[in-house]
């Protein structure tokens, strides 16, 4: 039989309204999931932890960091660990994850529901045992296991908040489909070697989605202020202002006080390529480095972690040359440009 961790963390799954009230709160766990969902137990033998009990609008990068810790430190004794997380902050969570895990052996399965459990109608079942089902599996990622799919936790995005089909990652295909039958895609990654854990993250990031009438002066304050890193969402291939309100000001400043400046896409499909318009050729000579097709949440996420992680006084350089290549699948590498 599987051995299984289920950490909780909160969100809807495991919420319900106040007798007078509609407004969803996180639940006290009186009710034992396990009794709720008996079926879990065929599936494999499951050990729980409460880690938080969350709105996952409330989980910030040091709960990244302990859920991260009580994974590495648990992997060895388990098959999988399943992550039950509220959906809003879940692609965050794993795309975090990806990147403070020091290598991975075994699937680390991010799940929740649009409806909590102990609804009639509810997505949280089907989620649960999809989840639990995948942990068992020889797919050694940080994934996110949602309406008969496992996604790739540093390529998703959540795209619907009415909808049960909540996650998408647009650029690359499920890890895992599950119909009749299960398909694993080809470019599930293979098993890495564990390190030693290593804690350190650098939150003090910004990210900002460029608009029409953005004014350069609030980025060049966030600098001053003390902000550590920039992911700018840009126009289509990376197109930011270069005449009224040009944004290469602020990013020649940031990039002189050892800021990166990281450029992605507001556009969920489609990647960055600096050279294509005069606003991104000027964004790359002043010194913006590509974040090439990686979601905003993967880009804060590894943004933060190597910035937790860079050599003293080697900041820029450490971080673009980290956002050059892939690290775990997060971006592409056939781009056709670049
Ligand atoms: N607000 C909830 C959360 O992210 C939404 C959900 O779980 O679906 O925790």
């Amino acid at each position: 039989m599987p051995k299984i961790l289920m950490i909780h963390t909160g969100g809807t799954l495991m919420m319900r309204a106040g007798a007078d009230s509609r407004v969803l709160e996180p639940d006290v766990y009186a009710r034992d999931l396990l009794a709720e969902l008996p079926v879990l137990r065929n599936v494999g033998a499951i050990d729980t932890r409460i880690l938080f009990n969350l709105d996952s609008g409330d989980v910030q990068p040091h709960h990244w960091v302990e859920l991260a810790a009580l994974i590495h430190q648990e992997l060895d004794a388990y098959d999988g660990v399943v992550v039950v997380h509220g959906t809003d902050t879940m692609a965050y969570t794993a795309s975090a994850l990806a990147f403070l895990l020091p290598g991975l052996d075994r699937p680390v399965v991010l799940t929740g529901a649009q409806r909590p459990l102990f609804e009639v109608r509810t997505d949280a079942r089907t989620n649960l045992v999809d989840a639990c089902h995948i942990a068992t599996l020889a797919v050694p990622e940080v994934g996110i296991a949602f309406a008969s799919k496992f996604l790739r936790g540093c390529r998703a995005t959540k795209l619907d908040a009415w909808g049960l089909d909540a996650f998408a990652t647009p650029l690359c295909q499920p890890l895992v489909e599950l119909g009749l039958g299960l398909m694993i895609g080809p470019h599930a990654l293979p098993p890495r070697t564990v390190g030693a854990f290593d804690p350190r993250i650098d939150p003090h990031v910004l990210s900002v989605r460029v608009f029409p009438g953005l004014n350069p002066a609030l980025i060049e304050h966030a600098v001053d202020s003390g902000v550590h890193g920039i992911v700018l969402e840009a126009y289509g291939v990376g197109n930011v202002p270069v005449q009224e309100s040009s944004l290469v000001p602020a990013i020649v400043k940031a990039t002189a006080q050892q800021v990166p400046v990281v450029i992605v896409s507001q556009c969920p499909r489609g990647g960055v390529d600096l050279r294509r318009y005069a606003g991104s050729n000027a964004a790359a000579d002043a010194g913006a480095i590509s974040g090439g097709d990686m979601t905003t949440e993967a880009a804060v996420t590894k943004l933060m972690v190597l910035l937790g992680r860079a050599p003293q006084g080697r900041t820029l350089e450490y971080v673009a040359a980290a956002f050059k290549r892939p690290l775990l699948g997060e971006m592409s590498t056939n781009l056709p440009y670049e």
